[in-house]
């Protein structure tokens, strides 16, 4: 059931000190508030002790604050946590908490399952239920901050849980700004990452929000298997793709194009594709994160040996580019890359694969 009131994760500081000032009460509240809210993580109206009453008694009244509901937190034996939400409509998303020596990654979810069918991701197999709200986006980050220990804080958010980023862009550039304001949750714009599959018009929009970082999942180095791994290649071609990131002003943000490229046993990993990766990807500057498939239960496809792996990031390396053979991480909870929601929300009716590639909405390209 769709909640009526208007919910406070949902505005930037902009639009609710616009909202407040409209309802009759002081803009500067709108910070107070930002501040309970994304600093000390308050969940009550009531305890927001410097507002005065009747703006008290209107929020308690009229507007929501909480909106994901932790129903599973589960933990992988390398440290991964992943944090199984509920929202108020009874959806279940995913958002992945990542520890590594000196820093905390956060993996948010943009969407409830995701339309573009990409046909190694577990994700991809649950077809589109809805885009998510800016708050339910946050609250991810809040519910994550709340395991963490008292002394530790989230360093990184990554946008590449479930669904396609760029497809839900107004909610999407709307987090990002509450992520970096000052008094919500000032973080760097660099600690944060979207990422797209290749929704090329999209794309400019999106970096005008700041200087964050732009992460494209290639996967493929010709469009024969392209098309295949994500159908949305059909769409937006390699050279269209690639030509987009090479054109201004997109080359004088003077910040490296993250691509990401999942490596899968005699589809995409021959010595062939590696050579032609430093080729493709001249004039972008680029880092390369190669991953070896993480398996789920629905994947028609496979890693490729330990050896091939390496032989392939060697092949980049040698042609002179920044390339991360990344290891895969929380893979026995489910919580890797392509594996979201294989288990929480597996059963819900799906769409078959073939049409659901041509589901994106009209607006989206
Ligand atoms: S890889 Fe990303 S864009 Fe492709 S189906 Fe999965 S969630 Fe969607």
């Amino acid at each position: 059931m769709k909640s009526l009131r208007p919910h406070i994760k949902d505005y930037t500081r902009d639009a609710l000190r616009a909202e407040f000032k409209r309802r009759g009460f002081s803009s500067y509240r709108a910070d107070q508030v930002l501040s309970w809210v994304y600093r000390h993580g308050v969940e009550d109206f009531c305890e927001m002790k410097n507002l005065p009453i009747p703006l008290r008694t209107h929020l308690e009244e009229e507007w929501d604050i909480r909106s994901l509901v932790e129903r599973k937190l589960e933990t992988s034996i390398d440290g991964t946590r992943k944090l199984v939400l509920e929202t108020h409509d009874k959806e279940v998303i995913e958002a992945v908490l990542i520890p590594e020596e000196r820093r905390n990654t956060l993996c948010v979810s943009t969407q409830v399952g995701c339309p573009l069918a990409c046909s190694f991701c577990a994700t991809g197999a649950l077809g589109l239920t809805r885009n998510l709200r800016t708050g339910e986006i946050v609250d991810q980050v809040l519910r994550a901050r709340a395991v963490l220990p008292e002394e530790e804080v989230i360093t990184n958010v990554v946008f590449m849980g479930m669904g396609e980023p760029l497809l839900n862009l107004s909610a999407v550039t709307q987090s990002v700004s509450l992520l970096t304001d000052p008094k919500a949750l000032a973080m760097a714009p660099r600690r944060i990452t979207v990422s797209t599959s290749g929704l090329v018009p999209q794309i400019r929009p999106l970096l005008e929000v700041g200087p964050i970082n732009l992460a494209v999942s290639l996967h493929a180095t010709t469009d024969e298997v392209r098309d295949e791994l994500v159908p949305l290649n059909r769409r937006f071609p390699i050279d269209v793709l690639l030509g987009a990131l090479r054109s201004e002003p997109l080359l004088s943000r003077k910040r490296p194009v993250f691509f990401e490229y999942t490596l899968m046993r005699d589809v995409n990993d021959s010595l062939e594709d590696a050579a032609r990766l430093p080729r493709l990807l001249n004039g972008i500057p680029s880092k390369l994160n190669v991953i070896p498939m993480n398996p789920h239960p629905d994947a028609v496809y496979q890693p490729p040996d330990r050896k091939t792996c390496d032989a392939f990031a060697q092949v980049i390396h040698r042609a002179g580019m920044r390339v991360t053979l990344r290891r895969n991480r929380g893979s026995d909870i489910d919580a890797a890359c392509g594996q979201l929601a294989a288990r929480e929300v597996r059963g819900k009716a799906t769409a078959p694969r073939a049409s659901r590639s041509e589901n994106l909405p009209p607006s989206s390209v």
